[in-house]
Formats: C-alpha cells, structure tokens, sequence
C-alpha cells in the first residue's frame, strides 16, 4: 500500500520543502496523509477539469508545480477557481501536492528541464541560494566531544561541497551552577561546576537542521545543551534558481529562434532587440525570472529565456543580451513529464499519468 505520505516523502527527499522561498507554499495542500493513493495525476496547474480527469482515471493524488492555494482562504463557498478546486478535490477525496519553488531551486529541476528540452549543456545554477546555511556551535564536555560529533556527522552535519565531516572546535573551560529542579549530568545542584570542554562547530543545511538539532539532544549528556544556530550568508552552488549552459554548437540568430518556437511549440515569441548574429550561453528561467537578468547578463549569456516579462523590463537587456518571453506555461511544460517519471522510478508498479488537459490560461495566436 502506498500512502499520501510516502508520496510526500519520496518527493521532499528529491526537492526539499526547505528551499522553496519564503513566500511559497508547496507540500500536501489538501488531502489526508495517511490515506491510500491509487493512483497519480500530474499537471502543470490544479484545475477543475484535471481533478475530474484524475477521478475518471481512478487517481486520487494531484501532483502539480503550481501550489493550488498561494495566498489565505477565508471561505470556501466556490466564489473562485481556487475555492471551486479545493471543494471538488474534498468531496472527491482527492489530495492535493505541490512542488514548486523548491522543485525550482534543485539541480534537475524545472529550469534543467526545460534546458535539456532545449539542448543547452554544462548547466549551473545561475541564482545560488544564500539563505540554507547555518552554523551550529555547542559546547560538549570533553569526554564526550566525539560521541557529539559522530551523532551530528550521521545526521548530515558537516556537509560541504564534495566533502563531510567537517568541523571545527576549541578547547576551553566552561562553568555552570546546576538550580533547584535541575538534574545535572555532572556537578551538583546549588554548586559552580568547572568543566573542560570543547567548542564544536559545524557547517549545517537548511534541510538537515531539524535532524541534526534532534541528534544533538540525543547524543549530548547535558540536561540544557548550550547551543547556537547562526544564519550563515554563503551560497550553495547545488541549490538556486535558474541555469545557466551552453549550446552544444553556436548558433546563428535566426536558427536558435526556430529552434526556441519549434521546441516549446509558440506561434509568436517576445524578445528585446537582436545583440549578437550567433548565440550559444544561454541563461533560462522557467516561470517569472525577469529579476534575474543582471546575474544572465554577468555569467555571459548571449540569451535569457524566461516567463512574464513586463513592457519596461526589456529595455534593462538593451545591448546586452536578447531577453526572450516564451511564455509561463510554456517554460514550465517539461516539468509535468519530470515529475511524473521521478515518481515513476521510485514507484514503478503504480498509475502515474499526465493530465491530457492543456491548463494553461493564457491563449497566443
Ligand atoms: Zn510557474
């Protein structure tokens, strides 16, 4: 039996809910996590006509990129799209599932997808995170100091690029005076214990904090483990938005716009004036990334493809690189095949379809 939680889990392990940005709300949306799933739906966005076709083909989990509810509900009386998918989704025991700006931020992920679709190579990550990386700083008595650190070690701290086990620690004297109530590992209550100690310290990832924390407490013989979590500022090259690669031959303008159109299958396509008669860096955003047109600019792209750029936004490219919008929908379209075949190899014996229903909202002609 598969559940909706090995589903959730299966996917968080791919694309932890922990990068996704601040303002995101991706994971379970709807739905019991304990229920059996039969089969999965997967689509590009939660609507009423993917839930029903989820139904007619007996899948009763929708997987989508787009999270069906972003902003509150305060009611759920069908006045929206979104109160009318909810609703459907309930009376139909159907759960909900998205993965979205931290299926954006992993190496693989919507940005790699509609690269490879594009055949541009070398990827790297255009926009690294800066914000999924914390030191921990604890004060461990000296015999145990190696007990603490085998215990964070497994739980995943310690990590940096291709290395692990990464630590660092002083020696030092520490005091404390155990109060009444307490039940001190070593000293005794109403008198100032010296103890040796060691300052350890260790690099920690955002998705490995609750992990390492509960390994610390579990691992430590102190009754209050004194400890520190800081925010660290240093960026992640495995984890960001965007990519940025290279075609595998230049191209000249002319045969990368067919090739752009024919790909993604557009009619019509947006961009800033020409700047170079050959392209071959590309810079790709899936989804709104005109923001991220000063990093295209300076990892030397002689093209930006993204989503949902705005009138004045065009003239920040002016001379410097040709910044193309192919359309939301249309950047993100390879990220519907994507999740479907990831939960297909962790689950091979199950139904996973892809929704026949084109739920884009926006129509070019
Ligand atoms: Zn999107």
């Amino acid at each position: 039996m598969i559940t909706c939680h090995n589903l959730c889990e299966e996917l968080e392990q791919w694309a932890p809910l922990e990068f996704q940005a601040a303002y995101d709300n991706s994971g379970l949306i709807v739905g019991d996590p304990g229920m059996e799933v039969h089969g999965v739906m997967v689509a590009l966005d939660v609507t009423e006509e993917v839930i029903l076709e989820a139904v007619s083909k007996g899948c009763n989990f929708v997987l989508t990129h787009h999270p069906i509810i972003f902003k509150g509900l305060k009611q759920l009386i069908g006045k929206t799209e979104v109160e009318r998918c909810v609703i459907l989704a309930l009376r139909h025991n159907v759960a909900l599932y998205a993965a979205h700006t931290n299926l954006d931020s992993i190496h693989g992920g919507v940005s790699h997808a509609l690269a490879e679709a594009l055949t541009v190579k070398n990827l790297s990550i255009l926009a690294p995170r800066e914000d999924l990386l914390f030191t921990l700083s604890v004060f461990t008595p000296l015999e145990s100091t190696d007990a603490v650190a085998e215990a964070l070690f497994s739980a995943g701290a310690g990590r940096v690029g291709q290395y692990d086990e990464c630590h660092f620690s002083l020696d030092g004297k520490g005091t404390f005076r155990p109060l009444k109530g307490s039940n001190p590992a070593l000293g005794k209550q109403g008198e100032r214990s010296v103890v040796l100690e060691q300052w350890q310290h260790f690099v920690v990832s955002q998705e490995r904090r609750g992990a390492v924390q509960t390994a610390m407490e579990l691992s430590h013989p102190y009754e209050v483990v004194a400890h520190t979590w800081t925010s660290m500022e240093n960026s992640r090259s495995d984890v960001g938005f965007a990519v940025v690669g290279d075609l595998e031959q230049a191209m000249c303008w002319d045969d990368f716009i067919k090739h752009v159109k024919s790909v993604l299958g557009l009619t019509a396509l947006r961009h800033s004036p020409k700047v170079h008669d050959e392209v071959k860096r590309i810079a790709l955003c899936g989804g709104a990334g005109v923001d991220l047109l000063p990093l295209a600019i300076r990892s030397g792209a002689q093209a930006f493809i993204t989503a949902d750029i705005s009138y004045h936004r065009y003239f920040e490219a002016k001379g410097a690189l040709v910044m193309m919008d192919v359309g939301h929908w249309e950047s993100e379209q390879f990220t519907i095949q994507l999740l479907a075949d990831y939960i297909r190899r962790k689950f091979p014996n199950f139904a996973i379809l892809t929704t026949t229903s084109l739920t884009n909202p926006m129509i070019t002609v």
